[in-house]
């Protein structure tokens, strides 16, 4: 089969003389004398010329936009076409004409509700591409940062019987004669491998019943997580910062090319080095005020305010010391000033905001139980997490960071959903 000795059309750009490519057509242009396809295929694109009274022409003619298609010719120098080479072809070895494609890319169709009905097709848009491209490099970038750092990787369970962030966006699935909840966060999980492993991180769904649409909230997201014996508020942040810093220069290093067709600018990202702005909880209450936000001490920071936050600063924000109410009981409170919590965010620059929430968690049983029971919740439903504590507890700390919001910032993306293939929200369960 010819395509079987086709080549990329990355490599069909480094090569001369006779080739055989293969793709998808992307752009098609008929003149009179002659067709242009602009070929698409995983590596880029690449200009076809057919030229009238061949048979590849009568092919071409024939094709829609996506049909399928291996073709051969001759590469030669063209600077008006997309990378200055275009490929003369001889001969059309397969095709699949398939049906008219339903969506033209250049249309104002872009963001529309029905490209997200078309999700399964929009994959193939160039954009789409992009952004699948620098996903890949941002999972590989945190599996790469915690396993060249000796933490094992490790997997909770789906299913789960109590809450970790608030029972409010729980998920519940009927299970046999019982029901089960869909997990929000391994985080309990993970504390209960630490025991065993010391250093621990997974990358798996969290799932929430978010009742609101925001443009950063999903059902259904990707979190990669780790929690880590013996380490203190500190240490955490400076994982915090180097793990980010890592993956932004990853995708600096890896997708250039995928940043600039987003039209994403690099300068902000190249920025994003340790050590990261460390602020207080008090202080961005007082910036906060200063730029007129109605705010006191002891309220919750929204999206708002975190985008106002950001714009006050070139790089991210680890936000630490939140009052013990805005965070969930776990949390570990300072000793020295026991209504604030050991607790830290990281804030995306440029108004993005939360993408990380990590802290200290209490690890004395007594301490964990009382405060169970001081934020009205009952102790018998977090049996097996408070007995984490009672053979041999360590001080531990630990995190999860929302890896679609990672790459919703570092890709410059106005809105999670365009920053993952299926997404799925309270309006959005299909394709
Ligand atoms: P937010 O304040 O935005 O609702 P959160 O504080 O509830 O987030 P955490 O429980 O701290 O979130 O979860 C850890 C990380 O998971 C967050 O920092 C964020 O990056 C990501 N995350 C949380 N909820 C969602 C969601 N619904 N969709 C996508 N990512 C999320
Ligand atoms: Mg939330
Ligand atoms: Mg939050
Ligand atoms: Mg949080």
């Amino acid at each position: 089969m010819a395509y079987r000795r086709a080549v990329s059309i990355a490599e069909a750009f480094k090569s001369s003389g006779t080739v055989t490519v293969r793709g998808w057509v992307y752009r098609k242009r008929e003149l009179k004398d002659k067709i242009f396809i602009v070929l698409r295929d995983s590596t880029g694109i690449l200009q076809l010329v057919f030229a009238r009274g061949t048979e590849a022409f009568n092919v071409a003619q024939r094709l829609n936009l996506e049909s399928s298609l291996v073709a051969t010719g001759l590469i030669k120098e063209e600077p008006r076409a997309p990378g200055g080479k275009e490929l003369h072809v001889q001969s059309v070895d397969w095709y699949y004409e398939g049906a008219p494609y339903p969506i033209n890319e250049d249309a104002a169709q872009a963001d529309s509700e029905y490209l997200l009905d078309v999700r399964h097709l929009w994959l193939r848009s160039r954009k789409m591409q992009a952004v699948l491209k620098i996903r890949h490099t941002v999972f590989g970038a945190i599996h790469e940062y915690f396993r060249s750092r000796g933490y094992y990787e490790v997997q909770g369970p789906m299913f789960i019987t109590a809450a970790v962030e608030g029972g409010a966006t729980l998920f519940k699935v009927p299970y046999f004669d019982d029901v089960v909840y869909l997990t929000q966060s391994s985080q309990f999980y993970l504390e209960a491998f630490i025991f065993s492993l010391e250093k621990v991180y997974t990358i798996a769904p969290s799932f929430r019943a978010e009742p609101s649409r925001t443009r950063r909230h999903l059902t259904e997201f990707w979190h990669a997580e780790a929690e880590m014996a013996w380490y203190h508020l500190d240490d955490l942040m400076k994982v915090n910062e180097e793990l980010i810093s890592h993956i932004v220069s990853k995708v600096l290093e890896e997708r250039l090319d995928e940043l600039k067709l987003l039209g994403r600018k690099t300068e902000p990202l190249e920025a994003v080095k340790p050590p990261f702005y460390r602020v207080s909880y008090d202080e961005a209450v007082d910036i906060l005020k200063a730029k007129g936000v109605d705010i006191k001490w002891g309220d919750d920071l929204g999206a708002d305010e975190e985008r106002i936050l950001t714009l006050q600063f070139d790089k991210p924000i680890q936000l630490y010391g939140f009052p013990e109410k805005v965070k969930a009981f776990y949390h570990r409170n300072d000793p020295q000033r026991p209504e604030v919590t050991l607790s830290v965010d990281v804030l995306a620059p440029e108004g993005y905001g939360e993408i990380i929430g990590g802290g200290e968690r209490i690890y004395d049983e007594k301490e964990l139980v009382s405060k169970i029971e001081r934020f009205g919740l009952n102790p018998k439903d977090y049996q097996w997490y408070i007995d984490l504590r009672r053979y041999g507890s360590v001080p531990h700390s630990g995190f999860g960071l929302g890896v679609d919001r990672v790459v919703m910032w570092i890709a410059g993306l106005d809105h999670i959903r365009d920053a993952v293939p299926f997404p799925r929200d309270i309006r959005r369960k299909y394709p």
